[in-house]
């Protein structure tokens, strides 16, 4: 007879790898922390976890991106990574040659970039390169998190738009966020002062978006101080305060 085995979730001997993987961790009161536990603990049963070629997925590594994907869902609905099913792990970063159309008609541009992490545009698999996820989890301080920053996108794509627009709340509310986002936005993309943000959120709307969010995460307390027009739609949103916590 043939008995299908429960997926593993969260053990308590994982409880020490998940304080010591999500940013912030110490600022988090019990409350908090159990809610983290307890959706990673969801995540890891939830979601397909599957292993690029050549490359073995372990427990420790799922722990890790689960216990970090938790913490912006801290004050959400459970329901904001509907748009997750599968996780993939690859070694290391791919390089992606992405051809757009370029200024002249008839011409197109190609450019390459190495890729951290990918977020398909619907249902599809969420792509993370292990040794970024290493790297950001180590060094918290440098404000990148691409485990967060997927998953940021993977919200964003909750209302069916790829657009730094999640499916917010109230009409007041999204009328603030368009307002707040768009202002920092256009500055960055005209380069005028720094914002505290990495250059790469001037990529597009969406990646404005998912990069903020790796930063609110991160280094909260140097973006409420950068920019606190966009902490506080953040936090609105997310329904955290991480600056205050770290404070407090
Ligand atoms: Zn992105």
């Amino acid at each position: 007879m043939f008995r299908r085995r429960a997926r593993r979730g969260l053990a308590d001997s994982d409880l020490a790898l998940v304080a010591r993987v999500v940013p912030g961790w110490r600022h988090l009161n019990d409350d908090q922390r159990n809610i983290v536990i307890a959706d990673a603990d969801q995540l890891l049963r939830r979601f397909r976890w599957e292993a690029a070629r050549n490359f073995e997925l372990t427990d420790n590594m799922r722990v890790q991106i689960a216990a970090q994907a938790a913490l912006p869902i801290l004050g959400l609905d459970p329901g904001a990574y509907a748009k997750v099913g599968t996780v993939v792990v690859r070694p290391t970063t791919v390089r992606r040659t992405r051809v757009s159309d370029g200024p002249v008609p008839g011409v197109v541009e190609e450019s390459s970039m190495y890729l951290a992490g990918e977020a398909d545009e619907g249902d599809g698999p969420l792509v993370l390169a292990w040794d970024s996820v290493v790297s950001d989890t180590n060094h918290p301080a440098r404000g990148h998190n691409v485990v967060i920053h997927e998953f940021a996108h993977k919200i964003d794509l909750l209302d069916n738009g790829f657009d730094g627009t999640p499916a917010i709340l109230d009409p007041g509310q999204r009328l603030r966020w368009i307002a707040v986002c768009t202002e920092v936005y256009e500055r960055l993309r005209r380069g005028e002062q720094p914002t505290g943000l990495r250059d790469y959120a001037a990529t597009n709307p969406a990646e404005f978006f998912a990069v903020a969010t790796e930063t609110f995460f991160t280094v909260p307390v140097e973006l409420a101080g950068s920019e606190p027009d966009l902490y506080a739609v953040l936090c609105d949103f997310y329904g955290q305060d991480p600056a205050s916590r770290v404070v407090s």
